[in-house]
């Protein structure tokens, strides 16, 4: 066999603890996994080599063993086909290895072993998988909150055999393949001499059973997909981004393991007139420049689309603010609201009539500046008077 360095394969020095292997396994597993990179033959290559390292790193004799000989034997020498199937069923912790991953792992079965060693019945109780998806609301949403539909594709127990596999009114049939104990034994030489190994069976999956009449609604597997409308409530204040969970929401479990979650992944839409600050809202108030200098009263439009009254005073400048207080957006995980920011931008004319500019040089001409040649203290002589002059 070509010698592989499992080490390396799993990136650990050759003392790593038991800890940092099963770390980097599961780092590893997950990058690699098949459900993540379905059309990608070198990482279904990667991923297999990652497991043989870990079937012989994560088990003390086997890697007493390769440590000394750089081999566990025949039996791992190939990790495809059967020898590979034998191996991966008597992993018996596998599916604990996989908890955190939510994986499709029956697909995963499904890939390497075909259809027919899929529709056996696994009898470990796993999870089912979360699932996701995307849901976009509008500012006046988060203001009120929600309760939004979305559409969800996902697993469900089949109604006609009740999760089973098994079509109505049959009943499954001892395993030929071990005769119904659910186990293969098989003896091998090793460097120690005889060794009798034990694992489950690949055909029954350590059940003893197979099923001979799938439930045709479901193909014997058990479950169907289905789509369902899942009512998704959106709170009050909610961010952009935020990710809501719906326990239970997701694909069934298998063997009456839980089901998975739902997750929604709440966008915030951008609205045409308000900016967001958190619970803070910014509008922005164009004014005229008169209105400005004089002073005025302008209306500012609310989430709630009334109009607040909002007092300009004399003198206002570009860019000032003014807080309308709880006018904004309710705080997600606390009572009250926060303020409508009302930001001023001031316009100036950008054409006059022949009067108006007469009126304004005059008033110009008031406040002490030279304007287009015309009288009005010069820069020279403000400065005069700035320092008594
Ligand atoms: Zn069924
Ligand atoms: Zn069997």
């Amino acid at each position: 066999m070509p010698s592989k360095d499992y080490y390396e394969i799993l990136g650990v020095p050759r003392d790593a603890s038991l800890e940092d292997i099963k770390k980097a396994y599961r780092r590893l597993a997950k990058q690699y996994h098949p459900d993540i990179n379905k059309n990608d033959p070198q990482a279904n290559e990667k991923f297999k080599e990652i497991n043989e390292a870990y079937e012989v790193l994560s088990d003390p004799q086997k890697r007493a063993q390769y440590d000394r000989f750089g081999t566990v034997g025949e039996n791992f020498s190939s990790f495809g086909g059967q020898q590979y199937a034998s191996d991966f069923t008597g992993f018996t912790n596998f599916s604990d290895i996989f908890s955190d991953l939510n994986s499709t792992f029956s697909e995963f079965v499904k890939n390497f072993f075909g259809e027919d060693r899929a529709q056996t019945r696994e009898r470990i109780p796993r999870r089912g998988s979360d699932i996701s998806v995307g849901l976009t609301v509008t500012l006046e949403e988060v203001l009120t909150g929600t309760e939004r539909e979305v559409e969800v594709n996902r697993r469900e127990l089949c109604d006609l055999c009740k999760g089973s596999g098994l079509e109505p009114g049959t009943q499954p049939e001892k395993c030929p393949y071990c005769n119904g104990t659910g186990e293969l034994r098989s003896s091998r030489s090793t460097p120690f001499g005889q060794m009798v190994n034990i694992m489950t069976c690949p055909t029954c999956r350590g059940t003893g059973r197979i099923i001979t009449h799938p439930c045709h609604q479901c193909n014997g597997k058990g479950f169907v997909s289905r789509k369902r409308k899942v009512i998704v409530k959106v709170p009050p204040g909610i961010e952009d981004g935020t990710r809501l969970r719906l326990k239970g929401e997701g694909d069934v479990g298998i063997n009456g393991g839980p089901a998975g979650d739902l997750f929604v992944f709440v966008k915030v839409r951008s609205h045409p007139i308000f900016t967001r600050f958190g619970a803070d809202l910014e509008y922005e108030a164009v004014i005229d420049v008169f209105d400005a200098i004089l002073g005025t009263e302008i209306e500012v439009p609310t989430l709630e689309g009334v109009g607040e009254k909002l007092n300009i005073p004399p003198g206002t400048q570009f860019g000032a603010t003014f807080r309308l207080r709880r006018k904004g957006l309710p705080f997600i995980n606390d009572e009250g609201r926060g303020d409508l920011i009302v930001k001023i931008k001031v316009e100036v004319p950008q054409k006059l009539s022949e009067k108006e500019r007469e009126l304004l040089l005059e008033i110009a001409n008031l406040r002490g500046k030279k304007v287009n040649g015309k009288s009005g203290k010069s820069f020279f002589e403000r400065v005069k008077d700035a320092f008594g002059g």
